[in-house]
């Protein structure tokens, strides 16, 4: 396969699993390849930013308010 190769990230005891471009950027598994979606180049960057995927989720969710 030419497409993107696949990769595990293991963060917060979760596996993500998620793609990776040509150019060894990190996409987004949520926003996954669509255009306009975010590439990040460091585990970290994509990191942050599925984090704030979980906290949109549970605001609009509103089911489950883990205490810090
Ligand atoms: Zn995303």
């Amino acid at each position: 396969m030419n497409g993107s190769d696949e990769v595990i990230i293991d963060k917060f005891g979760s596996l993500f699993r998620t793609k990776v471009t040509k150019d060894g950027g990190l996409l987004c598994p949520i926003c996954g390849e669509k255009e306009g979606a975010p590439i990040f180049f460091s585990e970290e960057d994509l990191i942050r930013h599925l984090t704030r995927h979980e906290l949109r989720k549970k605001e609009s969710g509103g089911e489950s308010n883990a205490p810090e």
